[in-house]
């Protein structure tokens, strides 16, 4: 990895090395008048604020060259947030409260009131409850719909905060492409364009997306459960996956053996909340991912999961 922080000295050194050494020849020239100097003292002044402002750019362009995905611990639910090279983001999911708002502002910086795009991946008041709040707080340029349809009043909440939002906002179906012009790609693998969704039978339609950046990808399927998983594959999952987010946060009838032996995820993800009402995450389905995984993490027991990658080497950061 290059040391960016050396690189970044050496840009500002540089720059302000041959600032002052033209400022030097220029003073054995000139034995000059007073308001001379006070101008090369100004000059040298300006000199010194551009070599710093021109070093910290560089130097925010080069750290900002990775991808980052976070599962974000918030309890019993998915909120995940991935943010690009460019500086652009995409928040999946919101969790079930308002404690996004304080995970969101560890992950991102504090100016940053925008999210450019944003996917609730099926209506379940775990996935949703929380979208409801970044929406009043951020600017969110593009919102990803599914076709679930509830008839809980926190559905019919989000879909005025979303009318409100004003932004563009788009249904999801397997074949689209979110593209951020940065090596980053989000490809919708599920559901087909034909498929139509049941009233309340949510989980069904959880929209499903690879995360691509490099040679690593990340898969991400919501609460979509084992007999539709099945359609993934035929839908073109990739195979060898780096990233699973374990579905319906380690469910029993999620994380199937057949999708299992087709992705083969070098880690494994849950998110879920601790001692839930479900038993969340299940056992078999630990033992499923045990088997095909090399590494699972949890929520509950690491706090927010992040994969940090330049799409080459992956490096995990966890909050316990
Ligand atoms: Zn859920």
């Amino acid at each position: 990895m290059p040391d960016f922080a050396g690189m970044t000295y050496l840009t500002f050194e540089t720059c302000y090395y041959l600032g002052m050494k033209e400022w030097l020849s220029e003073k054995k020239k000139i034995v000059g008048e007073i308001n001379s100097e006070y101008g090369k003292l100004i000059i040298l002044v300006s000199l010194f604020f551009i070599c710093v402002g021109l070093a910290l750019t560089i130097f925010s362009l080069m750290v900002t060259q990775k991808l980052e995905v976070s599962f974000l611990d918030v309890g019993q639910g998915d909120a995940i947030l991935i943010q690009t090279p460019s500086g652009k983001s995409m928040l999946i999911d919101g969790g079930p409260n308002n404690n996004i708002l304080a995970k969101l502002a560890r992950e991102m910086s504090y100016f940053n009131r925008k999210i450019d795009v944003m996917e609730e991946t099926h209506s379940d008041a775990d996935h949703i409850i929380g979208l409801i709040p970044v929406l009043e707080k951020f600017n969110v340029k593009e919102i990803i719909l599914s076709k679930a349809v509830s008839d809980t009043k926190i559905f019919d909440d989000l879909n005025i905060h979303i009318k409100n939002e004003n932004a563009n906002t788009h249904v999801a179906v397997a074949g689209d492409i979110i593209d951020f012009h940065d090596g980053v790609i989000v490809k919708v693998i599920y559901p087909a364009s034909n498929y139509i969704a049941k009233k309340n039978d949510t989980n069904d339609a959880s929209i499903s997306v690879e995360v691509i950046y490099g040679n690593e990808t990340f898969l991400l399927t919501g609460d979509l459960p084992s007999t539709e998983e099945l359609k993934l594959i035929s839908g073109g999952v990739t195979k060898n996956i780096t990233v699973y987010k374990a579905g319906h946060h380690g469910s029993k009838y999620s994380s199937s053996e057949l999708l299992l032996t087709y992705i083969k995820p070098e880690y494994s993800v849950i998110s879920a909340g601790k001692d839930n009402r479900y038993g969340h995450p299940n056992v078999e389905a630990i033992e499923r991912l045990q088997k095909y995984s090399k590494e699972i993490l949890s929520t509950i027991d690491r706090g927010t999961i992040s994969f940090i990658t330049d799409g080459r080497m992956m490096e995990v950061e966890t909050g316990k």
